[in-house]
């Protein structure tokens, strides 16, 4: 088991990518702390494993994550895996639309890893592996403007923490998928006339032909969670179907 012993924390744990990811994370053998907004989302990942410690929190709410931490204690690993998709190019981006995506995709990233490293510097080791996308880190991507200006954030935050922290035994990667098959994706496609030629058009977009699954990328989560991953720190990990290496 890569993680036995290892106490992690993942944000937007109770749908796609983050849960499947506390799932395998406790398969690994750690100790999973879930953050999520929704209570039942959360609820039913925590009657999978006693594993799972479930905690409803607002990632926009400073507050609530300072108490949060001050109650839970140090990590070993933290995975901030929340993040927003605003719709639209820069003219139709509303301050609003820009706002809530830096709130959630940024700046609650920048509040919980600061929380959380000085845990991991007394203890001197620690892995941080932050959501991006390989939208507006790799590639572009139609009417993603705020949401790829909020991703390319998260790889510069990364690559920051990583070179300010890799003294102190803490690492920090970024994971930068293609299109992946979760709730909020359906979710996007339903808002499309024909939402299965929107799935079929959304899968074309990547060399391999089809959606990543949320379990595809929750393993290159226990990867960069785990000591296999001992040698890489400050780079964003791609896995998009081959998206970024030319799109059909
Ligand atoms: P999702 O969007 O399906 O689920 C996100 C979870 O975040 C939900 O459980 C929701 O309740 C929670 N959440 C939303 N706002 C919150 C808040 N303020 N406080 C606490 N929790 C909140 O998840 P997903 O599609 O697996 O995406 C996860 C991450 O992966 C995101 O950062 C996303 O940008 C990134 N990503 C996804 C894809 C994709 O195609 N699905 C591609 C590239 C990157």
């Amino acid at each position: 088991m890569r993680l036995a012993g290892k106490k992690a924390l993942i944000t937007a744990a109770a749908a796609g990518i983050g849960r499947e990811t506390a799932l395998q994370f406790v398969r690994e053998g750690a100790e999973v702390w879930a953050l999520d907004i929704d209570s039942g989302g959360l609820n039913s990942l925590a009657a999978e494993t006693a594993q799972i410690k479930a905690q409803v929190l607002d990632l926009t709410n400073t507050g609530d994550l300072q108490s949060f931490i001050a109650s839970a204690g140090s990590f070993d690993i933290l995975f901030n895996c929340a993040g927003y998709v605003a719709h639209g190019d820069i003219l139709s981006c509303s301050l609003e639309d820009w706002q809530t995506s830096f709130d959630l995709n940024v700046k609650a990233m920048y509040v919980l890893t600061k929380l959380v490293i000085p845990g991991m510097a007394t203890a001197g080791a620690g892995s941080i592996i932050n959501m991006a996308s390989v939208v507006g880190v790799g590639i572009a991507a139609p009417s993603r403007f705020a949401y790829s200006a909020t991703k390319a954030a998260v790889v510069g935050m990364t690559k920051s923490v990583a070179c300010d922290y890799v003294s102190a035994g803490i690492r920090c990667n970024a994971i930068c998928p293609g299109t992946v098959d979760t709730p909020s994706l359906q979710a996007r496609l339903n808002a499309f006339d024909d939402p299965e030629k929107a799935r079929a058009e959304f899968a074309a977009r990547q060399p391999l032909g089809r959606l990543g699954q949320a379990e595809e990328v929750a393993a290159l989560a226990v990867y960069l969670a785990s000591d296999e991953s001992a040698y890489t720190t400050g780079v964003a990990h791609y896995i998009d179907g081959g998206w970024s290496n030319g799109g059909r």
